[in-house]
C-alpha cells in the first residue's frame, strides 16, 4: 500500500514520509489530495515555479484540493 504524502496547502511542497507540518510555513494546512508532481531544481529558470510561486528547489504538487 503506497503512502499518500502530505502536501502543504501554501508553497504545495511535498513532505517526507510521516511529516504533517511545513517546515516553510507552520500555520498553513496540509492536504492528502493533491495531483502530479514537480521537481523544481532551479525556480528562477522555471515556469513552473514562476506560476506556482516557488522559489526554493525541491518537490512539488501541481494541484492542492483543501476541504
Ligand atoms: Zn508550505
Amino acid at each position: 500500500m503506497a503512502k499518500v504524502p502530505y502536501v502543504c496547502s501554501e508553497c504545495h511542497l511535498v513532505l517526507e514520509d510521516g511529516v504533517d507540518v511545513c517546515p516553510r510555513n507552520p500555520d498553513a494546512r496540509v492536504s492528502l489530495e493533491h495531483q502530479g508532481y514537480v521537481i523544481i531544481m532551479n525556480p528562477s529558470r522555471s515556469e513552473i515555479a514562476k506560476r506556482l510561486k516557488i522559489d526554493q528547489p525541491g518537490k512539488y504538487a501541481l494541484k492542492v484540493s483543501v476541504r
